[in-house]
């Protein structure tokens, strides 16, 4: 049983894609699992749809070190630029700011790479303050932390993103429906009562960053109820992820009442990502994200993780579709399957989905029972739900 992909216009506001032809380039070296083709094949199945006019392009820019030490630390960057500089990490660099790790591996670019990918989201910041929605597609970096790379992520630009709408005076909701828990972007915001951070993620007992991102979360002492996060068991399916979105999306919406909307919107949850447990469709993630354009204010997305490149290009075509108000044919176009076809991707050859990533958008929406380690969870939600409505009562 398939649900119908929501094709429904996002509401009459002009929307941006924040691009660079970098990312043709080859990055983070071989075996890292970022080295795929993400933004440039998301770009490639836009073009192929014809989905992407010349006035909505914006080029991204990198962003400055004046832009960047608003949340990290000089020496921070610094770092980066000398291991640019240099081709290698300097031991005390490593040890201080966990470069040149396996998690963090040093690549040529280290400090121009995610600094383009910063000041994309920059740029995609002012598009929002403008009145656009606006994607950003290489963004979503949200595990760095201020002095350190965390989780393959150097530069916290949903971070930058969100300080920037923060001194245009404007109340910030992020969503993270990444596989992982957004625990940089959380902790930055922990106590700013002007900031919401709702994440929905892979639960850190078994996933990534393996701590935090627990449901009891409320924020810091200025900020009680702006922490949302829902940890979820493995193998969550699409009537699941659905049942505790509606739970707690409507409630969080109505109490915040945020000016604007950032999205993290990384693949990994979907069902078939190498790294992510989830067995969501990619269905199901785009009615995520056309419930947050009918809230009806500007949406900033950024891109996130997502490891498996011909469902991260058809996920994200689909989220630039909603935000720019298009309506994508389930059935890919030729031009499209070519370049999914031409990325070499043999992993899944033996799933049996495999052909129809070439054709046609995914739609595997098992329609299974809720199952009880969910009901549990949504009596949890709930309960906290009504602690967050005693809390903002108040
Ligand atoms: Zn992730």
């Amino acid at each position: 049983m398939t649900r119908a992909v929501p094709v429904t216009p996002g509401p009459a506001r002009p929307a941006v894609f924040v691009g660079a032809s970098h990312y043709r380039r080859p990055s983070y070296g071989r075996n890292h699992p970022l080295a795929i083709p993400r933004v440039s094949l998301a770009f490639d199945v836009i073009m192929a749809y014809d989905a992407l006019t010349a006035g909505e392009l914006l080029p991204a820019r990198a962003a400055t070190t004046a832009e960047l030490v608003q949340f990290h630390t000089r020496d921070y960057v610094n770092a980066l630029r000398r291991a640019e500089a240099f081709g290698r990490v300097r031991a005390e660099d490593r040890e201080r700011h966990a470069l040149g790790t396996l998690e963090n591996p040093y690549f040529p670019g280290v400090f121009h790479t995610p600094a383009l990918a910063t000041g994309g989201s920059l740029v995609a910041a002012d598009a929002v303050l403008a009145g656009h929605h606006a994607f950003s597609p290489a963004g979503g970096m949200h595990h760095a932390v201020p002095d350190a790379a965390r989780g393959f992520c150097y530069f916290n630009d949903v971070v930058l993103a969100i300080l920037r709408l923060r001194a245009a005076g404007r109340r910030v909701l992020c969503l993270d429906i990444d596989a992982h828990h957004g625990d940089g972007t959380e902790q930055a915001f922990w106590d700013d009562d002007q900031v919401m951070t709702v994440s929905l993620h892979m639960d850190t007992s078994y996933a990534y960053p393996f701590k935090g991102g627990c449901l009891p979360d409320v924020g810091g002492p200025r900020a009680l109820g702006t922490v949302l996060n829902v940890p979820l068991p493995r193998e969550v399916h699409d009537a699941e992820y659905r049942a505790v979105f509606a739970a707690l999306w409507e409630p969080a919406v109505t109490w915040f009442r945020p000016d604007v909307i950032v999205l993290q919107t990384g693949t990994d949850a979907l069902f078939g990502d190498p790294l992510g447990r989830f067995r969501l469709s990619t269905g199901a993630f785009l009615e995520v994200v056309a419930c947050v354009l009918r809230v009806g204010v500007p949406v900033l997305a950024t891109g996130g993780g997502g490891y498996h490149p011909l469902l991260l290009a058809r996920a994200w075509a689909g989220v630039w579709g909603l935000l720019s108000g298009r309506s994508l044919a389930v059935e890919l176009p030729e031009a499209a399957s070519q370049a999914l076809r031409a990325v070499g991707w043999d992993e899944d050859e033996d799933e049996p989905y495999y052909e129809d990533l070439f054709r046609r958008r995914l739609e595997y929406g098992d329609e299974r029972p809720v199952r009880p380690v969910i009901q549990d969870l949504m009596a949890a939600l709930a309960d906290h739900v009504a602690l967050r409505r005693r809390l903002w009562a108040s």
